[in-house]
C-alpha cells in the first residue's frame, strides 16, 4: 500500500470513522492502519471515531492509536472534544474530568431503558440489554477482556441489546420509529437511542464546530453508519468477510458509497490514503 507523501496527506479533510467492523476487525486489531493514523495525527488531519462504543472505550482506542481528535460515542449520543482548543464550541457543552468537553446530543440511558422494555412488551418478546448480560456472556459475545467488557457496559446515551433469535430487526426498527424512538443495527448489537440522535446529527454538530469547514471523508460498515455516510462529502464502505453489508449494497451499486478493496484496517488504510492523495 502506498502512503501518500506528507504534502499530499495534509489535505482539507476530516476523516470520520466507525470503529468496530470498519477500522477494527473482530479481534479489535487496527495495526495495518496504525502508521497512517500516526501520520494523519502528525499532519493535523483529524481522525474522528464515530462509534457505538462508550467514551471510556474510545479513550483507550485513542491512546493506543495516538489520536487527540474529537470523538463521537454511543451512536451519536454525545460528541467529545478531549482537546477543545481550535474548535468552535457554540453549542451547549459540559467539562469532562480530563480537561475536555462533551456535547450531549441524545437522551440519558436512564430515560431510554424503560422504553426498550416497553417495545419488547409490545412485540410480545424479550430483549436482552447489554447491561443485563453477565460479564461472561458479554465477553463471549464481544471477545472483550473483563476490563474491556466493563468499559463497554458503562453506557450514558444508549441501550444496546440482543434480539431474540427469530426477531426481525427491521420490525423492531419500524415499531421504534412509530413510537418516536430509534433502533439502529450494529455489528453485534442493536441500539436504542433517542430520536434524531444518530451518527449523522453528530456529524453535523462536528462540522459546525470546525472553523475551517473541512470536507468529510466517512467510513462505515453497518446500517448504523448510514446517517454518517449520507452526511459525508465522500463515503467509503468497508466490507466484511462476505462482502459489504446487504443493506448497504444498494447505495454502493448506485455509486453513492465507494467500496473499499479489503476488510477492516487494510481496506481502511488503502481507501483513506488513496482518497487523501487525490486531494
Ligand atoms: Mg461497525
Amino acid at each position: 500500500m502506498q502512503i501518500p507523501s506528507s504534502r499530499a496527506v495534509a489535505s482539507d479533510w476530516l476523516v470520520v470513522t466507525d470503529l468496530d467492523g470498519t477500522l477494527l476487525d473482530h479481534a479489535y486489531d487496527f495495526s495495518a492502519a496504525a502508521p497512517l493514523l500516526r501520520r494523519l495525527e502528525q499532519q493535523g488531519v483529524p481522525v474522528v471515531p464515530c462509534t457505538s462504543k462508550t467514551a471510556e472505550e474510545v479513550e483507550q482506542f485513542q491512546a493506543a492509536a495516538g489520536l487527540s481528535s474529537p470523538y463521537i460515542v454511543e451512536n451519536g449520543g454525545a460528541l467529545h472534544f478531549p482537546h477543545p482548543e481550535g474548535w468552535q464550541l457554540e453549542m451547549p457543552h459540559q467539562p469532562t474530568p480530563g480537561g475536555g468537553v462533551v456535547v450531549p446530543l441524545g437522551w440519558p440511558r436512564q430515560r431510554l431503558r424503560p422504553l426498550l422494555d416497553a417495545l419488547a412488551a409490545e412485540l410480545d418478546t424479550r430483549f436482552f440489554a447489554l447491561e443485563d448480560l453477565s460479564q461472561e456472556d458479554l465477553m463471549a459475545r464481544t471477545g472483550l477482556s473483563p476490563e474491556g467488557a466493563a468499559l463497554a457496559a458503562r453506557r450514558c446515551w444508549s441501550v444496546p441489546f440482543v434480539l431474540a433469535e427469530d426477531q426481525d430487526v427491521e420490525a423492531v426498527e419500524s415499531l421504534a420509529a412509530a413510537r418516536g424512538l430509534k433502533v439502529l443495527q450494529g455489528n453485534r448489537f442493536a441500539h436504542l437511542i433517542a430520536p434524531g440522535s444518530d451518527k449523522g446529527l453528530a456529524l453535523e454538530v462536528l462540522r459546525r464546530a470546525d472553523p475551517r469547514r473541512r470536507a468529510v471523508l466517512a467510513l462505515g460498515d453497518s446500517p448504523n453508519d448510514q446517517a454518517l455516510l449520507d452526511g459525508a462529502d465522500h463515503a467509503i464502505v468497508i466490507p466484511g468477510a462476505n462482502g459489504p453489508h446487504p443493506r448497504l449494497r444498494p447505495a454502493i451499486a448506485a455509486g453513492d458509497y465507494q467500496l473499499a478493496c479489503a476488510s477492516h484496517a487494510v481496506g481502511w488504510a488503502d481507501a483513506v490514503a488513496t482518497w487523501l492523495a487525490q486531494g
